[in-house]
């Protein structure tokens, strides 16, 4: 991976200070068996899905065998939580096929639950009652 990769692919994305996700922009691919969009990025001669090409090269995440899951804050209705974005190349984390297997709602669920009972931290959207979008700094990867 070359600083010119890295510049290629930072120019596909967009940082969204709302959720702290930074979403690809650029090709989209829906993968066999997966209804969501996930990203393509073209690298060393094959196509990459962004959020794995993220997690190996820039958050250098061992992802060798293993599924690479998205794990966004819970979302900012106020009404529920919402599903990760399988187009963020921010919030990503391998997981083992097995983890896999298991829903990855359930664990967006259990950590909006675990917020409300302050087990967990909560995202910054919840200090201000969903009334104002909260800031996230950009991650410092972006800056180039
Ligand atoms: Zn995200």
């Amino acid at each position: 991976m070359t600083p010119t990769d890295l510049a290629r692919f930072i120019a596909k994305c967009r940082f969204d200070p709302g959720t702290g996700c930074v979403i690809w922009t650029g090709g989209q691919t829906s993968g066999r068996g997966h209804s969501s969009p996930y990203g393509a990025f073209w690298f060393a001669g094959r196509r990459w899905f962004a959020h794995r090409w993220a997690a190996q090269f820039i958050h250098g995440l061992d992802i060798d065998g293993a599924q690479v899951d998205h794990c966004c804050p819970p979302g900012r209705t106020g009404y529920g939580f919402a599903p990760p974005n399988t187009l963020c190349v921010h919030h990503v984390r391998p997981l083992s096929p097995a983890a896999n297997r298991q829903k990855q709602t359930l664990d967006q669920r259990r950590y909006w639950i675990y917020c409300q009972v302050g087990l967990e931290e909560p995202p910054p959207i919840w200090a201000n009652n969903f009334t104002e979008i909260p800031f996230y700094p950009e991650p410092e990867w972006m800056k180039q």
